[in-house]
């Protein structure tokens, strides 16, 4: 499995930084944003250190797939409501000008009831 081992969030998915997990399996890894934005704020991430959406290759697909699969699932389990009084966004920041500040590939998957925050 190949890490940065100046990650951040390689450092989370090898336990070397705390984190409230909310999903794991071989691939992929959830937790709490450090910092929400909304009620539910979830970050989902490849266990792989894939830079960004700018970096994903073919062979990919299938788990960034399965990523978008399990955001809806995450997002009601961690208390958004259902669909469609309630909702989810799933953001996902790429590069400078996207605003990406944590460069492994994470989506953003936030929820639950408004004013949020942000966004
Ligand atoms: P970006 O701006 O790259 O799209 O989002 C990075 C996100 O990672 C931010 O929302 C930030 O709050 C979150 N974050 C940064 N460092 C940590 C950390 O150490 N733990 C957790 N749980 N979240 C973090
Ligand atoms: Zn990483």
């Amino acid at each position: 499995m190949s890490q940065d081992a100046n990650c951040i969030f390689c450092k989370i998915v090898a336990g070397q930084i705390p984190s409230r997990k909310v999903y794991e399996d071989d691939d992929i890894f959830a937790f709490h944003d450090i910092a929400p934005w909304a009620p539910v704020h979830i970050l989902l991430i490849p266990k792989r250190h894939i830079v960004s959406m700018a970096h994903v290759q073919p062979e990919d697909e299938a788990l960034i797939g399965r990523m978008l699969g399990l955001a809806p699932k995450l997002a009601l389990q961690e208390g958004a409501r259902p669909y469609p009084e309630g909702g989810f966004r799933i953001v996902t920041n790429t590069g400078k000008e996207g605003g990406q500040e944590v460069h492994h590939l994470h989506f953003h998957v936030m929820g639950g009831p408004r004013p949020w925050l942000r966004g």
